[in-house]
């Protein structure tokens, strides 16, 4: 019912880069019950999952984000998406025929979209996967490996896969002003990323000081509560087109 009467909704987070500078967003799904309350996506997500309606909710979720990455690049401000992937919408028949509909259905360039994968994502099925997505990276989709540092962190799928983008998890974000191996950690990371010729994406920076901590590691562009945290469309679009 929620996904008929379109209460799945995309909000966005901000992507700064060392001047503070959005450069890209990613889209986090928001169920906006009737009544005004909000459910987070760590408790819908895996519902959905068990009941076979995450690939409806990753399509809406792409067609809100292709719809305002339109809307701003018609504005002269071309920003980066990203959505999240999962695993069995990404194993869906027609995923990428349907992945590519949807976007040139709502006008905006695959090259300001960014796919956001775990590796979970991948290692079911590793064959279906790298071929799907080596195909939406030759359509242009930008490809991002999410939550890096935490499970295996393959480096052997850096390199097979069309990566774009590697996206520090959070965990080894939190602490780096206490800690200097968490510091260690998201340096060789960095190094890592610069080898394989990926952007470096932090999430979960809460303060101004890990931000700056993280800049001077070489990090790229920082999301967290402390820089923005997530919020609706508009009020995103808003602050994308004022700065
Ligand atoms: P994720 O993709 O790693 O998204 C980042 C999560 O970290 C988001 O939680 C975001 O709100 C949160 N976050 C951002 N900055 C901070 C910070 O400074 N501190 C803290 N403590 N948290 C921060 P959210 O929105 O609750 O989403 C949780 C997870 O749910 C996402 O993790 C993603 O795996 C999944 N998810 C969200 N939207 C979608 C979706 O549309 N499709 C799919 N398949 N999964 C989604
Ligand atoms: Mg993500
Ligand atoms: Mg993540």
């Amino acid at each position: 019912r929620a996904l008929a009467s379109g209460e799945i909704r995309a909000w966005f987070q901000p992507q700064c880069d060392d001047d503070g500078r959005i450069v890209a967003a990613e889209a986090l799904a928001r169920w906006v019950r009737g009544d005004g309350s909000i459910v987070s996506p760590g408790e819908f997500i895996p519902l959905a999952e068990e009941l076979g309606l995450i690939s409806r909710i990753g399509e809406q979720m792409l067609a809100q984000a292709a719809r305002l990455s339109a809307q701003l690049a018609g504005s002269g401000r071309p920003i980066i998406l990203a959505v999240n992937l999962s695993a069995q919408h990404m194993h869906e028949p027609d995923f990428v025929a349907r992945t590519l509909q949807i976007v040139r259905e709502a006008g905006a360039d695959p090259r300001l979209i960014t796919l956001e994968v775990t590796e979970s994502l991948v290692i079911d099925d590793y064959g279906t996967a790298a071929a799907r997505l080596d195909t939406l990276r030759d359509h242009g989709f930008r490809i991002a490996i999410d939550d890096f540092g935490t499970g295996y962190s393959s480096l052997v799928q850096l390199k097979r896969l069309p990566f774009a983008e590697l996206k520090i998890d959070r965990s080894v974000v939190t602490d780096i002003a206490n800690n200097a191996e968490d510091r260690q950690i998201v340096e060789a990371i960095v190094l890592i990323a610069r080898q394989f010729g990926l952007r470096v994406v932090a999430e979960g920076v809460e303060d101004k000081e890990t931000g700056v901590l993280l800049g001077n590691l070489g990090v790229d562009l920082l999301q967290g509560f402390g820089i923005a945290k997530p919020m609706p469309c508009s009020e995103f679009e808003a602050m994308a087109l004022a700065a």
